[in-house]
């Protein structure tokens, strides 16, 4: 591939400061807190739920909405059984597990060191290697044996190979073309950790492309680099995400090729967006196990051809995790440390604030409010009132908030209000009609990320 890899950036913002600012601003919250806790699952916060839908809508208007050959569906979470028989999940969905037979904690063997001692207890006393697998069993119905056993999926593709057929017959569509899903997986982690980066209960933003068999070498470097460029587009720097070229060995059973997108998280180098060739193993497996014709009619070489698929996979939560790293800044000010998120205004969890300059004004305050209800009719806004016009500003940078407007005794003169950008902290007086025109447009335009 043509993409160079640089030498590792340092993380601008540790873990435990991101954790506590994300608690602490509404993004994300540890589950079932009051409670202990609970491993592998973390809940998002009413902020953590705007980043969240605004990452989903971007990846969406950029990857289907915006391409005539990709169309999207939203499949069940539960499934036939059948479905991972014939994929190769009940087989092959494991990961190697070791446990210190001294403590009896278990760990995923390919992400410790067994020559060196339990990181918990200190000891060297390893069990042999075996193969877990990570999905989710559940029963269906009001009977529990082993006719009623489902498993929770533990990837959204699944379901785009098992109907295939039927969009691609509903939409009429013709090789190359893509199909995307974007929903909740399950996997049973042996070990969970690093926040939101390996969870239990996880999302993914999942494309299958067919393409004709002998497309997909070509296709496959494409989805890589336009991936690439969409973290970049979206605010990351090119310096912090790398190619991972799996060898064979390491690669999963159903790929000719993978090919992570890693990014340097505080605790490592990471995959933080899958790429695997996947051949035509899936549609050739749903085809034998189910006896159901899977594959596409050529109008071009009238032939029967089972298409070959790409698959970029990314995972909702670790793009999330990646944006607020990136965002994340502390610059020294008169006052102490201001505390920004340069979120891109895309994703930014609230595109504008409101704050009258003065609470008590009546004037200034339905002036305020009027311009809250024009912008939030279209965009999601905060109105804020309390305390400094700093301390709202301060408020507003450390939650991402692209624009600040503020109204005072001038708005009342001559119905100008000003616009503070949080990046640059520039501030423009505008006629207060223009603000939402201006905004929208800005919103449209391309965002780099502040040096
Ligand atoms: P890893 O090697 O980190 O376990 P994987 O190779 O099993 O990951 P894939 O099956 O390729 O991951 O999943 C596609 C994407 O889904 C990943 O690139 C990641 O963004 C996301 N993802 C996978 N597992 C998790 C998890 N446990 N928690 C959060 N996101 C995940």
């Amino acid at each position: 591939m043509a993409v160079a890899n640089k030498a590792p950036t340092a993380p601008t913002v540790s873990m435990d400061k991101l954790v506590s600012l994300c608690k602490r601003r509404g993004f994300v919250f540890p589950s079932s807190e009051i409670y202990g806790g609970f491993n592998g699952v973390w809940d998002y916060g009413p902020l953590g739920t705007e980043l969240r839908a605004n990452v989903k809508a971007a990846w969406w208007k950029d990857f289907v909405h915006s391409r005539e050959d990709i169309v999207g569906l939203d499949s069940g979470i539960l499934a036939s059984p059948r479905v991972w028989e014939a994929s190769g999940h009940l087989q092959n969905f494991t990961d190697p597990m070791v446990e210190c037979k001294n403590c009896k904690h278990r760990f995923r063997a390919d992400h410790i060191d067994l020559d060196k001692n339990c990181p918990v207890c200190g000891k060297k006393d390893w069990s042999d290697i075996r193969q877990f697998n990570t999905m989710f069993k559940t029963f269906v119905g009001p009977v529990e044996d082993d006719a009623s056993v489902a498993y929770l999926r533990p990837e959204t593709c699944q379901a785009i190979f098992v109907n295939f057929r039927l969009v691609q017959q509903a939409m009429r569509k013709k090789l190359p073309f893509g199909i995307a899903q974007i929903g909740k997986a399950f996997r049973n982690e042996i070990t969970t950790g690093n926040f939101i980066f390996r969870l239990r209960e996880l999302e993914q933003m999942e494309l299958e492309y067919f393409v004709r068999p002998g497309e997909d070498e070509r296709t496959f470097d494409e989805w890589l680099l336009r991936d690439v460029e969409w973290l970049t587009r979206l605010g990351v720097r090119r310096e912090m995400l790398h190619l991972y070229e799996h060898p064979a060995e390491k690669r999963s059973h159903y790929s000719k090729r993978t090919v992570d997108i890693e990014y340097d998280f505080p605790f490592g180098r990471s995959e933080l967006w899958g790429h695997a060739n996947r051949g035509d193993f899936d549609l050739t497996q749903h085809k034998n196990a189910s006896g159901e014709e899977l594959e596409y009619f050529d109008d071009e070489s009238k032939e029967h051809v089972v298409p070959y698929v790409i698959e970029p996979s990314l995972g909702v939560d670790r793009t999330m995790l990646v944006l607020l790293l990136e965002a994340f800044d502390e610059q020294p000010d008169k006052d102490g440390i201001r505390t920004v998120l340069h979120f891109h205004p895309r994703v930014a969890p609230i595109k504008v604030a409101v704050l009258p300059l003065v609470k008590k004004d009546e004037g200034l305050v339905s002036k305020a409010r009027a311009l809250f209800d024009e912008l939030r009719s279209e965009l999601t806004a905060q109105y804020d009132e309390t305390s400094t016009v700093g301390r709202r500003y301060r408020r507003q940078d450390e939650i991402g908030t692209p624009w600040c407007v503020t109204v005072d005794g001038q708005t009342l003169e001559d119905g100008t209000v000003t616009v503070r950008d949080r990046d640059s902290m520039e501030q423009v007086r505008l006629p207060s009609a223009e603000v939402l025109p201006v905004l929208q447009r800005r919103l449209r335009q391309p965002w780099s990320r502040p040096e």
